[in-house]
Protein backbone atom coordinates (compact mmCIF):
# COMPACT_ATOMS: atom_id res chain seq x y z
CA UNK A 1 0.00 0.00 0.00
CA UNK A 2 0.83 3.50 -0.69
CA UNK A 3 1.23 6.10 2.06
CA UNK A 4 -1.60 8.88 1.83
CA UNK A 5 -0.24 12.91 1.84
CA UNK A 6 -2.59 15.29 2.85
CA UNK A 7 -2.34 18.80 3.78
CA UNK A 8 -4.96 20.33 6.06
CA UNK A 9 -6.15 24.04 5.49
CA UNK A 10 -8.18 26.53 7.52
CA UNK A 11 -8.40 29.45 9.74
CA UNK A 12 -7.30 28.69 12.97
CA UNK A 13 -9.90 27.86 15.10
CA UNK A 14 -11.13 26.01 12.56
CA UNK A 15 -11.28 22.54 14.20
CA UNK A 16 -7.87 21.79 12.51
CA UNK A 17 -6.96 19.99 15.09
CA UNK A 18 -9.35 18.10 16.47
CA UNK A 19 -9.80 16.35 12.86
CA UNK A 20 -5.91 15.90 12.46
CA UNK A 21 -6.31 13.92 15.34
CA UNK A 22 -8.82 11.77 13.88
CA UNK A 23 -7.54 11.40 10.41
CA UNK A 24 -4.19 10.09 11.74
CA UNK A 25 -5.71 7.71 13.93
CA UNK A 26 -7.55 6.09 11.32
CA UNK A 27 -5.45 6.83 8.22
CA UNK A 28 -1.99 5.88 10.52
CA UNK A 29 -0.13 8.90 9.42
CA UNK A 30 2.37 11.41 10.63
CA UNK A 31 0.93 14.46 12.16
CA UNK A 32 2.99 16.86 11.04
CA UNK A 33 2.07 20.47 12.61
CA UNK A 34 4.52 23.57 12.43
CA UNK A 35 2.47 25.05 15.16
CA UNK A 36 3.28 21.77 17.19
CA UNK A 37 6.72 21.68 16.41
CA UNK A 38 7.35 25.65 17.60
CA UNK A 39 5.50 25.18 20.61
CA UNK A 40 7.63 22.35 21.79
CA UNK A 41 10.73 24.27 20.66
CA UNK A 42 9.81 27.24 23.00
CA UNK A 43 9.04 24.78 25.95
CA UNK A 44 11.88 23.23 25.51
CA UNK A 45 13.89 27.15 25.47
CA UNK A 46 15.60 25.89 22.33
CA UNK A 47 17.44 28.25 20.18
CA UNK A 48 14.44 27.85 17.39
CA UNK A 49 12.23 28.34 20.06
CA UNK A 50 13.70 31.76 21.79
CA UNK A 51 13.84 32.61 17.72
CA UNK A 52 10.38 31.96 17.63
CA UNK A 53 8.35 33.28 20.41
CA UNK A 54 7.85 36.86 20.02
CA UNK A 55 6.90 36.22 16.70
CA UNK A 56 4.23 33.57 17.70
CA UNK A 57 3.00 36.14 20.94
CA UNK A 58 2.33 38.80 18.41
CA UNK A 59 0.64 36.57 15.86
CA UNK A 60 2.99 36.91 13.34
CA UNK A 61 4.49 33.92 10.73
CA UNK A 62 8.15 33.03 11.44
CA UNK A 63 10.21 33.70 8.42
CA UNK A 64 9.39 31.43 5.19
CA UNK A 65 13.56 30.18 5.38
CA UNK A 66 13.06 29.09 8.88
CA UNK A 67 10.14 26.93 8.00
CA UNK A 68 11.17 25.69 4.98
CA UNK A 69 14.30 23.97 6.39
CA UNK A 70 12.01 22.56 9.26
CA UNK A 71 9.54 21.04 7.31
CA UNK A 72 11.82 19.82 4.72
CA UNK A 73 13.95 17.82 7.67
CA UNK A 74 10.72 16.74 8.95
CA UNK A 75 9.19 15.07 5.93
CA UNK A 76 12.44 13.46 4.75
CA UNK A 77 12.51 11.29 7.75
CA UNK A 78 11.75 7.81 7.74
CA UNK A 79 8.54 7.17 9.94
CA UNK A 80 7.22 9.65 7.20
CA UNK A 81 8.08 8.39 4.11
CA UNK A 82 7.33 5.21 5.42
CA UNK A 83 3.45 5.99 6.92
CA UNK A 84 2.71 9.36 5.06
CA UNK A 85 1.40 12.58 6.40
CA UNK A 86 -0.98 15.00 7.28
CA UNK A 87 0.75 18.64 7.06
CA UNK A 88 -0.74 20.87 9.40
CA UNK A 89 -0.20 24.61 9.57
CA UNK A 90 1.99 24.35 6.43
CA UNK A 91 2.23 26.30 3.66
CA UNK A 92 1.11 29.50 4.88
CA UNK A 93 2.39 32.04 2.09
CA UNK A 94 3.32 31.24 -1.22
CA UNK A 95 6.49 31.18 -1.24
CA UNK A 96 5.78 27.70 1.22
CA UNK A 97 3.97 26.29 -1.42
CA UNK A 98 6.55 26.82 -4.06
CA UNK A 99 9.30 25.42 -1.65
CA UNK A 100 6.80 22.33 -0.42
CA UNK A 101 6.92 21.31 -4.21
CA UNK A 102 10.51 21.27 -4.54
CA UNK A 103 10.58 19.53 -1.27
CA UNK A 104 8.34 16.68 -2.29
CA UNK A 105 9.73 16.05 -5.56
CA UNK A 106 13.30 15.90 -4.74
CA UNK A 107 11.62 13.29 -2.18
CA UNK A 108 9.77 11.80 -5.17
CA UNK A 109 7.18 11.87 -3.89
CA UNK A 110 3.65 13.54 -4.78
CA UNK A 111 0.08 14.98 -2.78
CA UNK A 112 -2.95 13.57 -2.34
CA UNK A 113 -5.14 15.85 -1.35
CA UNK A 114 -4.88 19.56 0.25
CA UNK A 115 -8.51 19.95 2.38
CA UNK A 116 -9.77 23.37 3.66
CA UNK A 117 -11.57 23.23 6.55
CA UNK A 118 -14.02 26.05 5.69
CA UNK A 119 -15.29 27.66 8.82
CA UNK A 120 -16.68 31.58 8.67
CA UNK A 121 -14.78 34.34 10.11
CA UNK A 122 -17.14 35.11 13.19
CA UNK A 123 -16.90 31.74 14.61
CA UNK A 124 -13.48 30.75 14.73
CA UNK A 125 -12.97 34.22 16.87
CA UNK A 126 -15.62 32.59 19.13
CA UNK A 127 -13.73 29.69 19.48
CA UNK A 128 -10.91 30.69 19.61
CA UNK A 129 -12.09 33.29 22.83
CA UNK A 130 -13.71 30.32 24.34
CA UNK A 131 -10.01 27.96 24.06
CA UNK A 132 -7.96 30.34 26.20
CA UNK A 133 -4.25 29.52 24.81
CA UNK A 134 -1.63 31.68 26.04
CA UNK A 135 -1.14 32.78 22.66
CA UNK A 136 -4.83 33.69 21.92
CA UNK A 137 -5.25 37.54 23.07
CA UNK A 138 -7.60 39.65 20.86
CA UNK A 139 -4.87 41.24 19.17
CA UNK A 140 -2.92 38.24 17.97
CA UNK A 141 -6.03 36.67 17.21
CA UNK A 142 -6.93 39.22 14.85
CA UNK A 143 -3.47 39.64 13.71
CA UNK A 144 -3.56 36.17 12.44
CA UNK A 145 -6.39 35.72 10.70
CA UNK A 146 -5.26 39.25 8.79
CA UNK A 147 -2.73 37.10 8.09
CA UNK A 148 -4.43 34.06 6.73
CA UNK A 149 -6.51 35.99 4.56
CA UNK A 150 -3.25 37.93 2.77
CA UNK A 151 -0.85 35.27 2.86
CA UNK A 152 -2.88 31.87 3.31
CA UNK A 153 -6.29 32.33 1.23
CA UNK A 154 -4.22 32.28 -2.10
CA UNK A 155 -3.05 29.01 -1.59
CA UNK A 156 -6.97 27.72 -1.94
CA UNK A 157 -6.19 28.67 -5.68
CA UNK A 158 -3.06 26.64 -5.81
CA UNK A 159 -4.06 23.69 -4.94
CA UNK A 160 -7.03 24.32 -6.77
CA UNK A 161 -5.50 24.80 -9.86
CA UNK A 162 -3.47 21.40 -9.39
CA UNK A 163 -6.72 19.34 -8.98
CA UNK A 164 -5.75 18.99 -5.30
CA UNK A 165 -8.29 20.82 -3.52
CA UNK A 166 -11.58 19.94 -1.49
CA UNK A 167 -13.37 22.14 0.42
CA UNK A 168 -15.41 20.47 3.71
CA UNK A 169 -17.81 22.66 5.55
CA UNK A 170 -16.13 22.80 9.02
CA UNK A 171 -19.78 23.72 10.85
CA UNK A 172 -21.36 20.85 12.90
CA UNK A 173 -20.55 18.60 15.37
CA UNK A 174 -16.93 16.80 15.28
CA UNK A 175 -18.50 13.64 14.05
CA UNK A 176 -20.33 15.22 11.33
CA UNK A 177 -17.73 17.08 10.41
CA UNK A 178 -14.93 14.26 10.01
CA UNK A 179 -17.48 12.31 7.94
CA UNK A 180 -17.60 15.12 5.64
CA UNK A 181 -13.62 14.89 5.88
CA UNK A 182 -13.41 11.20 5.10
CA UNK A 183 -16.25 11.61 2.57
CA UNK A 184 -13.42 13.98 0.33
CA UNK A 185 -10.22 11.05 0.75
P1 LIG B 1 -0.65 27.25 14.51
O1 LIG B 1 -0.70 26.32 15.67
O2 LIG B 1 -0.58 26.53 13.19
O3 LIG B 1 -1.76 28.26 14.53
O4 LIG B 1 0.72 28.07 14.61
C1 LIG B 1 0.99 28.90 15.72
C2 LIG B 1 1.98 29.98 15.33
O5 LIG B 1 3.20 29.38 14.87
C3 LIG B 1 1.54 30.88 14.19
O6 LIG B 1 0.74 31.94 14.62
C4 LIG B 1 2.89 31.35 13.63
O7 LIG B 1 3.45 32.34 14.46
C5 LIG B 1 3.75 30.12 13.78
N1 LIG B 1 3.72 29.25 12.57
C6 LIG B 1 3.22 27.98 12.48
N2 LIG B 1 3.35 27.49 11.23
C7 LIG B 1 3.92 28.46 10.51
C8 LIG B 1 4.31 28.59 9.13
N3 LIG B 1 4.10 27.60 8.25
N4 LIG B 1 4.89 29.76 8.74
C9 LIG B 1 5.10 30.76 9.60
N5 LIG B 1 4.76 30.72 10.89
C10 LIG B 1 4.17 29.59 11.36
Amino acid sequence: MTATRLIILGRQGSGKGTQCGRLVENLGLVHVSTGDILRTAVEEGTDLGRRARVLMDKGDLVSDELMIEIVGERLAKFDVLKNGFLLDGFPRTPAQAEALDIILSDLGVSLDRAINLDVPVDEVVKRMLARGRADDTEEAIRRRLELYESSTKPLLAWFKKRGLLAVVDGLGSEDKVFERVIAVL
